[in-house]
């Protein structure tokens, strides 16, 4: 019997994967760039000031799987108003299991 949120999962997938690699190219990117830059104007400001934006894009593409809403419920899967669990393998609101 296939699973009739197979297509909201794999579209999860989709997006928590692309986050992934969004967040990994945006921290080394952010480091060789800031590097890269320090080396430029030697001037101690310039990495944290050269590293923010990319620190903020990482928190901007993680917010998408983290909000994920759930097939059968609609609510985030992941968290609450209080609690947040990555890790979690059933929805923390009606207990649907992860696809
Ligand atoms: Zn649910």
């Amino acid at each position: 019997m296939s699973d009739p949120h197979e297509e909201h999962w794999r579209e999860y997938r989709r997006v928590y994967w692309r986050s992934m690699g969004l967040t990994v190219a945006f921290f080394f990117g952010g480091g060789i760039l800031s590097s890269v830059l320090s080396a430029a104007f030697r001037a101690p400001w310039v990495f944290p000031l050269a590293f923010v934006p990319f620190v903020l894009a990482t928190i901007w593409v993680s917010q998408e799987p983290m909000r994920w809403p759930c097939p059968q419920c609609g609510e985030p899967f992941f968290s609450t108003w209080w609690y947040h669990n990555a890790f979690t393998k059933k929805c923390l609101h009606c207990g649907l299991p992860k696809g």
